[in-house]
């Protein structure tokens, strides 16, 4: 597939952030296809993450990415009238990036990696979970209340998902996602008032909740009053970097791990709690090895501790910190790289879960993703907004093309992926 253009544009997430966006044109023989794709920008973001190129100075607050879309230019200098595969293509966009992503940033990278997918998937008349040959659609986890750096309540924990896993098909879970947000949102407005409707980042509530055990009620009440108890579980996204200072604090105390880990208990013995994300600092391995232990029933989930990147994949799988990587392809910069970490997750028998960031757009490309590796698991916010909408919509569109040959994960969530022989040359 050969590249003919490649354009950048400075476009806005949905935190009005400036972001890059990508516009590829991709030919084979006289056929010439024209696709895009979007960076997303998280808020906790992990220090190993690759590098977010931002201007700095006054536009934008700082955040402009007009240094970026310099680095698309560059793209388009040396991939213009030359041929590619998705690995190939993201190969040679490694080594212009440079160590860390440093050169012309993981944002542009990501958006261009992006792009070359949505395109070569066009090109071929598919659509890219098609592309891939997946069949599976994963459990969403919808993220429903929002605590820590993504709203402005007192919450430490910060996102509270609802995962749908006893529904029969994808379609089903987004109905009962909707029908639990909504219910979720009433019961919140009763016990604490009309502005704990007010929303986060991710679109969940942020109602003025201080204790991570009143938000788990809430959210509990709301399954069993509709009636989904057994049928739907709960998941943590700790987030927890972003509350520790040599002690975690969290729920109005200050905790050594092992405390943290008694804490975590104690929320998993009276909550349906099926899966918990970063429940310690990014450098904490030792403890997420220990909770790992003892609450090994409990799905423990890796992000900022390994940032969809190899190496340190590798260390939390030797050292037995993790069931589950959180997948996100920004943290690492292009499609290529977050698929050999997952293939290696694969080659360990470690699930994944695919992620949107805090800061999101109109993309979908990880909704096709997702279905192509057939990981079963996805979180990309609450069942609201049109950002996070936009991937649950593009799911269902999946399922319904599929028709007789989909498959919804369910209650094997954890069953984890398969190998895509388009990324392999
Ligand atoms: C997360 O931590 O999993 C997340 C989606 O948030 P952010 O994008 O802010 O890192
Ligand atoms: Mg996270």
């Amino acid at each position: 597939m050969l590249v003919k253009k490649i354009i950048g544009r400075e476009v806005l997430d949905s935190r009005s952030n400036p972001t890059v966006e990508v516009e590829l044109i991709l030919a084979n023989g006289s056929k010439q296809v024209t696709e895009r794709g979007i960076a997303p920008s998280g808020a906790s973001r992990g220090t190993h993450e690759a590098w977010e190129l931002r201007d700095g100075g006054k536009r934008f607050l700082g955040k402009g990415v007009s240094k970026a879309l310099k680095g698309v230019e560059k793209l388009d200098k040396s991939f213009k009238n030359k041929k590619f595969t998705q690995k190939k293509f993201d190969e040679k966009l490694c080594g212009l990036a440079g160590p860390n992503k440093k050169s012309i940033g993981g944002n542009t990278t990501t958006a261009a990696s992006f792009a070359f997918l949505n395109a070569s998937a066009k090109l071929q008349d598919k659509w890219v979970y098609e592309l891939m040959g997946g069949t599976v659609l994963p459990v969403p986890f919808f993220n429903v209340i929002n605590g820590g750096q993504h709203a402005g309540n007192k919450l430490s924990i910060q996102e509270f998902m609802i995962a749908p896993y006893g529904a029969k098909s994808f379609k089903e879970a987004l109905r009962w996602g909707s029908e639990i947000y909504h219910t979720l949102g009433k019961n919140l407005v009763l016990k604490y008032g009309s502005s704990a409707k007010n929303v986060g980042d991710e679109g969940g509530y942020a109602p003025p909740i201080q204790h991570s055990e009143d938000a788990l009620h809430a959210i509990e009440y709301s399954i069993e009053e509709l009636g989904y108890k057994g049928k739907v579980g709960i998941a943590l996204d700790a987030a927890a970097s972003e509350f520790y200072d040599n002690m975690y604090n969290i729920d109005g105390m200050s905790l050594t791990g092992p405390e943290l880990i008694d804490h975590y208990e104690r929320m998993a013995a009276e909550f349906p709690l099926i899966s918990i994300e970063d429940p310690f600092d990014q450098e904490d391995f030792h403890m997420f090895a220990e909770l790992r232990k003892s609450l090994n029933h409990i799905q423990i989930v890796a992000d900022d501790l390994t940032v969809t990147n190899l190496q340190r994949v590798k260390r939390a799988i030797d050292g037995e910190c993790m069931d589950t990587l959180l997948l996100k392809v920004n943290q690492i910069g292009t499609v290529y790289e977050a698929y050999e970490t997952f293939k290696y997750c694969l080659s360990k028998n470690v699930g994944t879960m695919v992620s949107h960031r805090s800061g999101e757009t109109e993309d979908t490309t990880i909704a096709d993703l997702v279905v192509g590796l057939e990981t079963n698991q996805i979180k990309t916010g609450a069942p609201a907004r049109g950002e996070r909408t936009a991937k649950y919509n593009q799911l269902l569109r999946i399922e319904e093309r599929l028709g007789k040959k989909a498959k919804y994960a369910g209650k094997n969530f954890k069953k984890i992926g398969k190998r895509v022989s388009v990324f392999e040359n």
